[in-house]
């Protein structure tokens, strides 16, 4: 099957400004910010997106969650960030491999929940 891209930054044969890595996940630098602080927490086993993780994924899924709040502290968002999940085209997911965004720097009170 052909790689993602983000297997393909992960193995290095793309290039992108890498934050983090750690045996299971890698943070690298949303190449189209939405906003000052745009990251991308992307787990190193390919999980197509949320809907399709499983039970056995929960510690996983738990570990990005801790890595984004981990990465949020070190770029100093103040504790004002947003996390996003696209799951599925009809929501806006474009790259099948799951992610977490990590918004900061903007505020996105307008048109997110809340
Ligand atoms: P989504 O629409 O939720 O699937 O998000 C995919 C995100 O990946 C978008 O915000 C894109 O800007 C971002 N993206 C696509 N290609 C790259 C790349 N080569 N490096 C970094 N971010 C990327």
């Amino acid at each position: 099957m052909e790689k993602t891209i983000f297997e393909k930054i992960i193995d290095r044969e793309l290039p992108s400004k890498i934050i983090f890595e750690d045996d299971r996940c890698i943070v690298i630098e949303d190449i189209a910010p939405k906003a000052p602080i745009h990251l991308l927490i992307i787990p190193k086993k390919m999980i197509c997106k949320l809907s399709e993780a499983q039970t056995y994924d929960k510690d996983l899924l738990g570990h990005l969650l801790l890595v984004a709040a981990e990465v949020a502290k070190k770029m100093n968002t103040q504790e004002a960030f947003n996390i996003v999940i696209n799951n599925g085209e009809g929501a806006g997911q474009t790259v099948f491999h799951l992610h977490i965004h990590l918004l900061a720097g903007r505020n996105f009170s307008d048109f997110l929940p809340g």
